[in-house]
């Protein structure tokens, strides 16, 4: 470690993310990507943009386009929504905007590894709740936290989706803290909690066009809340990056959330696909959890865990394994296409034989 780095530097654990092998015919489960590309009328833009010369200029600092896209697409208005690049972003300036050094933040145990992450970058205590034994949001634990929480939901990596009056139990009992919802999965799972932005001020609830709009590549991530938290989280933005995402960025993201037909189209996809990997992974004896999200959070019952990881990454299969004591058995494995599962179905078969 270099001596000029500062004691943020120094204390900062950097995120590792799932492996980025580029072989062309990798099977790449790792990292919970649409199997799918985007809508074609996302290609469309891009290059319309491109066509238009325009990449000398500055993109534009409000990001109007693309937040009103998605204001209409949720009933909201535009001073409800925020965007930064890709979600991770977007967490970073909440994580800064509404977390206080010294007032303790609660997030589950088993959750988004990024949240440590930043709590330490920004010098933010944290306690991580065990969740129940069987996975699920123990929503006591979080009540009357003095800092704020912040929860994914569906839960990564554990696939498991709370129902809303637990999410408004939670938001209910911090009146004063703002709860952040990640919503990162929540397309292929039940409502979103943005149905109680009007009603909660403290509720922050943030997505992204990676998973469920296929967009990854692009890094378009965004926030939605009441006016004021918005204005905050803008506040913050103005004084590092003023203009947000990239030109081409916003003519591929605005045009994904008009295309409403593609988007479902492709969501249904991945949740049929979903489904009958439950069942095929559950024959081949695979403990599942109930997934809400794009990807499964599985158990082999048959194998050690981080063994069968390697044996699949040996075949060219990458799925994620994480080295942290209480989920050690388990792998989560992305929805891929169906032709994919199917080789994953036939590789793990012969596995473990
Ligand atoms: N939140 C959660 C729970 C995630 O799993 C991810 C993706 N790894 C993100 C946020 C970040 O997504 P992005 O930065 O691509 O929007």
């Amino acid at each position: 470690m270099s001596r000029f780095l500062s004691t943020v530097a120094r204390r900062t654990e950097p995120y590792v993310p799932g492996e980025q092998l580029n072989q062309p015919d990798i099977i790449k489960l790792n990292t919970n990507e649409n199997p799918y590309p985007p809508s074609p009328k996302v290609l469309e833009a891009i290059q319309a943009e491109l066509n238009g010369n325009t990449l000398q200029r500055y993109p534009s600092p409000t990001v109007d386009p693309l937040r009103h896209a998605i204001a209409e697409t949720y009933g909201l208005t535009k001073d409800h929504v925020f965007v930064g690049n890709g979600s991770d972003e977007v967490l970073a300036f909440s994580f800064m905007a509404f977390f206080e050094p010294g007032k303790t933040i609660k997030f589950p145990e088993i959750s988004y590894s990024f949240y440590p992450v930043y709590s330490k970058l920004f010098n933010i205590s944290f306690e991580k709740v065990p969740l129940n034994a069987d996975f699920t949001l123990p929503k006591k634990q979080f009540y009357n936290s003095p800092g704020g929480v912040i929860l994914p939901n569906p839960n990564a990596p554990t696939s498991i989706y709370a129902e809303l009056d637990v999410i408004e139990d939670i938001l209910r009992n911090n009146q004063d803290q703002v709860v952040i919802i990640d919503e990162a999965y929540i397309d292929f799972a039940g409502p979103s909690a943005m149905k109680l932005i009007d009603r909660y001020p403290n509720l922050l609830v943030i997505q992204t066009t990676s998973k469920s709009r296929a967009l990854a590549g692009l890094r378009v991530g965004f926030a939605l809340g009441q006016p004021e938290l918005i204005a905050g989280l803008t506040r913050i933005k103005d004084s590092f990056n003023s203009y947000t995402i990239d030109r081409l960025a916003m003519a591929g993201a605005t045009a994904a959330f008009v295309d409403h037909a593609y988007f479902s189209e492709s969501i249904n996809k991945v949740i049929r696909t979903r489904e009958s990997t439950v069942h095929t992974l559950e024959e081949l004896g695979f403990e599942v959890l109930p997934s809400d999200a794009n990807f499964v959070f599985v158990k082999p019952l048959h194998k050690d865990a981080k063994v069968l990881y390697q044996q699949l990454k040996n075949r060219g299969i990458l799925v994620r394994h994480f080295d942290q004591a209480d989920i050690r058995e388990y792998l989560r494995i992305s929805i891929g296409t169906d032709e994919q599962m199917n080789t994953l179905f036939e590789v793990l078969k012969q596995l473990t034989k």
